[in-house]
């Protein structure tokens, strides 16, 4: 017994994070005909972090919000949605140029799917060479799918300088990609291409703007609180208070 289970922890261990396929993808109810997708992928150190987009189902399509970032996954999530709500997807926008993202916008305008982000992260995505979206948005835009409405918020620079927010009135759902932190980190994560000053403003102009959202949807980790936006200030202000000393 105790030499199959060290073989089998040895498998595990040796084929990675020992991952099943059916764990690589998971999709979550949020709320009405929306959905949290996770997939996971490697932050740089060779471990595997999750990553959360989104979907909305109408009853003539489905719109994807960021693209997985696991590269696996793209077709899967496709398939998944067909397969769940009998629905294709039409439409997917990416809130900013990093590839948990952006990484499959050229793999799903190859589809035929409409690929939207903004000028901004267009700009930026060409300048690394990223997988681009055929179609740009040149300000805060609104979308109509369906009975459905949301807008698109630049909020002014934080995790990235290009990162949008979506909001979907009607439902009371922030979805906030990489620029809202959850509460199960105390880490300003990934800070790269971020401005720490100007995220502090940008997360207040967010909560002016939008208030006390019923769901506020995380890049990363649990979205399950409401909290999360004050949490995110909280980070940033402590991170900036340590090292600015
Ligand atoms: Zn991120």
């Amino acid at each position: 017994m105790r030499t199959i289970l060290f073989i089998l922890t040895f498998f595990i261990c040796a084929t990675g994070i020992g991952q099943s396929d059916a764990q690589k993808l998971i999709i979550t109810p949020l709320t009405k005909d929306f959905y949290i997708y996770t997939t996971f992928g490697d932050p740089g150190n060779g471990s595997l972090y999750p990553a959360n987009g989104m979907y909305l189902v109408t009853s003539q399509c489905a719109v994807l919000f960021d693209t997985p970032w696991d590269t696996t996954q793209f077709q899967p999530l496709l398939d998944s949605i067909q397969t769940r709500h009998n629905q294709k997807v039409i439409m997917c926008i990416a809130t900013h140029f990093h590839s948990d993202r952006t990484a499959g916008l050229h793999y799903y305008k190859q589809k035929g799917i409409k690929t939207y982000t903004t000028k901004h992260t267009d700009d930026l995505l060409k300048e690394k060479n990223g997988p681009r979206a055929e179609f740009l948005i040149y300000g805060d835009t609104t979308f109509n799918v369906g009975r459905y409405a949301f807008e698109t918020f630049y909020p002014g620079k934080g995790h990235s300088p290009d990162n949008i927010v979506l909001w979907f009135g009607r439902d009371s759902i922030l979805y906030g990609g990489c620029f809202i932190k959850s509460i199960e980190t105390n880490s300003p994560g990934n800070l790269s291409d971020a401005n720490i000053t100007e995220w502090i403003r940008s997360i207040e102009n967010v909560q002016n703007t939008f208030g006390n959202p019923a769901f506020t949807i995380t890049g990363h980790q649990s979205w399950a609180s409401k909290k999360s936006l004050s949490h995110t200030l909280k980070i940033l202000k402590e991170y900036k208070s340590a090292n600015s000393k």
